[in-house]
């Protein structure tokens, strides 16, 4: 995904969506952030720049954001929302002990996508993986 302003507007405008000052402010948050924040988080630090915002605004805004694919909102089990600024696919790993979410650095398994495309008769548009376990910190 581009990263322009006029990209961003674009992605929103197809959805009936305006840029908004909170909706660029959160997206800036996630775009600038590894972290995979929850919504509790975000709305600490946008307040920072917005003091008059809600926790509603905030959830709306991600609400908004991930509906226009300009952020991705991420959940393993029944735990709360994460969210991350980079649209790309990539793989993730999630600590099962202290809730941790990181990227993992590793190349797309493709290969998957025709395994399940010839064994399902599917035409598969991409795939999720997520690895869960304990993180480095959560082990020692
Ligand atoms: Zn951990
Ligand atoms: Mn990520």
């Amino acid at each position: 995904m581009g990263n322009t302003r006029a990209e961003l507007e674009g992605r929103l405008a197809q959805k009936g969506y305006r840029l908004t000052r909170p909706r660029e402010a959160i997206l800036e948050l996630l775009r600038a952030t590894s972290a995979h924040p929850q919504a509790d988080w975000i709305y600490e630090q946008v307040r920072k720049q917005l003091p008059h915002i809600s926790l509603g605004t905030v959830y709306r805004t991600l609400h908004v954001l991930a509906e226009a694919g300009c952020i991705q909102e991420l959940r393993f089990g029944s735990g709360q929302a994460h969210y991350d600024g980079n649209v790309q696919m990539h793989y993730h790993l999630i600590c099962t002990r202290c809730g941790a979410w990181e990227d993992l650095d590793m190349p797309l398994a493709r290969e998957l996508e025709q395994v399940a495309a010839q064994r399902s008769g599917y035409r598969i548009t991409g795939h999720r993986l997520e690895f869960y376990g304990l993180c480095r910190r959560c082990q020692s």
